[in-house]
């Protein structure tokens, strides 16, 4: 019988060692930590997050311009195979604002012992693997605690290097070792970092829906539209965490980048117009700031007339200047930002393991024989909602289910 190693008890190497159990391979699970799943554990505050409601196409489209990549691991094992495995598992799955799956439960645990009962695979803890053995091209073992164990094919599932008070990953170093080309390893899902002062100094205030834009020049490179939370270092909340992949990106290349923040995402220049002339006609007397905080928090109004140079006008007294002014403000706000993370806080790795290198109809690489990859080690990242982890369960089942790529 096949002998394969799994590296990794996140939902990438649970999946795989469920798909190798069904095809009648026991695999054994090497995990350094001492327990399994403890991003999985921690993921969706506990609750886990585990998919959405979106047909392959645009659940793709999300991960940006490699997201073809992931359509072959989306049919093998779609969300719906994902739900139907936990339900006969008794892990019910509910479906919440339409859109983001959860176990009903609100147990991200119920998950981890569904893949672990069901999987029953050889789980070894506190068991670092430190190198992958080749013989030939071919993947002939593993070495951990420096003991050399044979194995046939290898399933490197090491998880990123987010979140890191859960444990570094090694896993991109063995992709290394073994001549696999590393895309640089930066915070997605993470907090933006701001330049301006005025927005740390909002520090805990919120606005439920709100649009970033990511500019460079003239083209827009990415836009994010939900809640948003000011900090004492920048931006979170929804919209921020969703654009942090392509903020790091870019600030990595160029330093810092633009975003400009809509505070109302469905109005534009047109529809501030009219509200300001509604303020001046209907309450000319009043501040301007005090129409604007029935749109925002206080705090926020009086910080965007403040930069407009309109903190103590009142609506009908506006100068042509002020009022040109606030309106671009309120349209679109430009921001300075710096970069995303710290990788510390972040809840995804955008890059990985190159795409270039490994098939996408099987995971096997293209380098070594016998060697699969599945999950966030591989260089492909989505936003918040569920994506990661349908990827890191559709890719470790089709890396379990070891179709042959040669
Ligand atoms: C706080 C937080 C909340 C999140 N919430 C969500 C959410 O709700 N929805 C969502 O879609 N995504 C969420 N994510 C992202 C999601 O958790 C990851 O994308 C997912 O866990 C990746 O799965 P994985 O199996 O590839 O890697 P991991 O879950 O990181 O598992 C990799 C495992 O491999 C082990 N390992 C690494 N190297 C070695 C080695 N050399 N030898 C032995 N073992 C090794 C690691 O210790 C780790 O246990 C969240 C992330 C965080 C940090």
């Amino acid at each position: 019988m096949k002998r394969v190693a799994v590296i990794g008890s996140g939902p990438a190497g649970l999946s795989a060692a469920l798909a190798l159990r069904e095809n009648g391979i026991q695999p054994v699970i090497f995990e350094r930590r001492d327990l399994p799943g403890l991003k999985l554990l921690a993921s969706g505050g506990g609750r886990c997050n585990f998919s959405n409601s979106l047909d392959v196409e645009s659940f793709a489209a999300r991960f940006g311009r490699n997201g073809l990549f992931l359509r072959d691991a989306l049919r093998v094992a779609p969300r719906e195979w994902l739900i139907s495995f936990l339900e006969s598992q008794g892990v019910k799955a509910l479906l919440t604002d339409g859109f983001y799956y959860f176990p009903a439960s609100g147990r991200a645990r119920d998950i981890l012992n569904a893949f672990l009962r069901a999987a029953h695979a050889e789980l070894r803890t506190s068991s670092e693997v430190t190198e992958i053995l080749t013989a030939d091209g071919s993947v002939s073992g593993v070495r951990v605690d420096g003991e050399a164990i044979a194995f046939d094919a290898v399933i490197l599932a090491g998880g990123g290097t987010a979140w890191q008070g859960l444990g570094t990953s090694s896993g991109l170093r063995l992709a290394e070792s073994l001549g696999h080309t590393i895309m640089k390893p930066l915070p997605a899902v993470a907090p933006l970092l701001i330049r301006e002062d005025w927005v740390k100094a909002l520090s805990g205030v919120s606005i439920p829906h709100a649009k970033l834009l990511l500019r460079s020049g003239k083209r827009i490179l990415a836009e994010s539209i939900g809640s948003l939370l000011f900090t004492h270092e920048g931006l979170s909340g929804f919209s921020a965490l969703d654009l942090a992949g392509d903020v790091s990106a870019l600030c990595d290349r160029t330093g810092d980048a633009e975003l400009l923040l809509s505070i109302r995402p469905e109005w534009g220049r047109a529809e501030w117009s009219s509200e300001l002339e509604r303020w001046r006609r209907e309450g000319g007397v009043k501040l301007v700031r005090t129409h604007l905080a029935r749109h925002a928090a206080h705090s926020l109004a009086d910080a965007v007339c403040a930069l407009s140079g309109c903190s103590e006008a009142k609506a009908c007294m506006l100068s042509a200047m002020q009022r040109e002014t606030l309106l671009s403000h309120l349209a679109a706000l430009p921001l300075t930002v710096s970069g995303a993370g710290p990788m510390e806080k972040a809840m995804a790795m955008r890059g990985g393991v190159s795409l270039r290198e490994i098939h996408p109809a099987t995971m096997e690489s293209r380098l070594v024989q016998g060697l699969y990859f599945a999950g966030e080690i591989v260089d492909l990242t989505g936003p918040c909602g569920g994506y990661n982890m349908q990827w890191a369960f559709s890719s470790g089942r089709l890396a379990g289910c070891m179709r042959n790529t040669r």
